[in-house]
């Protein structure tokens, strides 16, 4: 047996509960295979791949918290220090209902190979918690982001790891663990990013996301003899990579038509009306139904549904596998030209492989959506600095990272007979850098 399917089984094996986490082993140590067979009896002695998908550390602890009647609730909380070879450990916080330890792991491996393709010094690592920030007080959510960091600062810093925001894990959240931090260590160092600007944080952090996604998308197209301009887009999504990505396709003259919450998706054929849907998500945190409150001529419906409708480009940037092979069924029978993830593993193995035998040009969010953590990354820099870079100085940094990165897997996929497999691009051009890191520091 091949040693690539060996370790697959042994994954599924020995981590019975974590479909997501199987799911994004196979997808990433199936495009390794043409590096992997180079050298397999060499790589099976040292049990390299063995050593990528366990994680150095995993954290899991106890978070109790008061709500605002007294009641004492208790929360799970998880970090998972996965690959330290070419940084120190970086990579968000997710608070959601849905988390357990195999999407905390399947997002942590991920961010191992997206972090390498930054070019810049940051190993992978997750972490969060299944405590939802929804529809709770201030308060409360105070109560329990301190009482998450009073355990988790046992074991980041700014040269160890470095968490970030994920979904539920806004400017409000990394405050108030940026806050309890300090307090408990009594230093004030770079240890989280996504940190606001009075106290460390780096302009366009942010936008960060969504403007790096469509930076790449951009280059993409233009490699292809096209551009955004006049192109129609359909978004997934209402939160920060959704926004963003919105407001810069409008900027590069796309017109995007929709956009989704957990609850129902919106269909605005003038466009969505960005200062409106800002003003619903950021300022008053409302669900999108109001959106037809602003936009008479918009539709609202509840469930799923933004793949149905008819676009030149698809940015899924919502959450993990919300974009099945139906969809992608849909995309393609309706001409779709290009889709950029800027979630989180939002397309299935099946749809991603759908997309990519039509002819679909598929960028993969370990690719597109690095935009973020390569802005807390140099957050990071600023930090160790002591000094605050313009906007402007920030964005053009993190275009020139999103060109660059276009270009290296690009580069990968071709010199590996892959010629416009993105997936295998990005895999590949992400593993090399951590490889080679790990052969030299031997077997630790
Ligand atoms: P937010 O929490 O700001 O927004 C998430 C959006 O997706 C919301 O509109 C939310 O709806 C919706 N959503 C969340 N879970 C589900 C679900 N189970 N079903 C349907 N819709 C859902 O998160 P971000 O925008 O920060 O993150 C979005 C994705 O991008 C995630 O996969 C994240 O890991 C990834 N990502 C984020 C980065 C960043 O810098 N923020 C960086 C790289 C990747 P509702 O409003 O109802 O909650």
């Amino acid at each position: 047996m091949a040693y690539v399917d060996e370790v697959i089984e042994k994954v599924i094996k020995e981590n019975p509960s974590e479909p997501e986490f199987h799911q994004a082993v196979k997808e990433v140590l199936n495009s390794l295979r043409p590096v992997i067979e180079v050298n397999e009896e060499q790589y099976r002695r040292d049990a390299l791949l063995e050593r990528l998908v366990n994680p150095e550390r995993q954290i899991k602890f106890r978070v109790p918290w008061t709500d605002d009647k007294g009641q004492v609730h208790v929360n799970t909380g998880y970090r998972v220090q996965f690959n330290s070879a070419i940084g120190p450990y970086k990579g968000g916080l997710r608070l959601h209902p849905s988390v357990n330890l195999g999407i905390i792991k399947f997002l942590g491996f991920e961010q191992i190979f997206k972090n390498s393709l930054t070019g810049l010094p940051i190993g992978g690592a997750k972490g969060g918690s299944d405590f939802d920030p929804k529809g709770k007080s201030d308060r409360e959510v105070m109560a329990f982001c301190q009482s998450f960091m009073s355990e988790l600062c046992k074991y980041i810093g700014a040269d160890t790891d470095v968490p970030a925001g994920d979904i539920g894990t806004g400017a409000r959240e990394i405050g108030y663990m940026f806050g309890q931090y300090k307090k408990l260590r009594g230093l004030f160092e770079g240890v989280l990013t996504g940190k606001g600007l009075s106290y460390g944080g780096a302009l366009a952090r942010t936008e960060a996301t969504g403007y790096g996604l469509l930076y790449i998308t951009d280059e993409l197209l233009k490699c292809h003899g096209q551009s955004m301009e006049g192109k129609t887009v359909v978004v997934s999504g209402a939160g920060n990579v959704a926004i963003y990505a919105i407001e810069k396709a409008q900027q590069l003259g796309a017109k995007v038509v929709t956009c989704s919450d957990s609850t129902g998706w919106v269909y605005d054929p003038d466009g969505i009306d960005l200062a409106a849907l800002k003003q619903i998500k950021e300022v008053k945190r409302q669900r999108l139904s109001v959106y037809t409150d602003y936009r008479p001529n918009a539709q609202y419906h509840e469930g799923r549904g933004v793949w149905q409708i008819k676009c030149d480009i698809a940015l899924p940037c919502a959450t993990q596998n919300e974009l099945g092979l139906e969809d992608a069924k849909q995309l393609v029978a309706n001409g779709v030209l290009a889709v950029a993830e800027g979630a989180n593993m939002p397309t299935t193995i099946e749809a991603t492989e759908y997309l990519q035998q039509s002819g679909v040009l598929f960028l993969p969010g370990k690719a597109s959506n690095a935009g973020g953590v390569a802005t807390s990354a140099l957050e990071m820099s600023q930090n160790s600095e002591r000094l605050q870079w313009s906007f402007e100085t920030v964005d053009s940094k993190l275009k020139g990272i999103m060109v660059d990165l276009y270009h290296h897997i690009d580069d990968a996929a071709k010199k590996y007979g892959f010629n416009e497999n993105y997936v295998v691009g990005a895999n590949i051009a992400g593993f090399e850098k951590v490889l080679d890191a790990m052969i030299a520091q031997g077997i630790i």
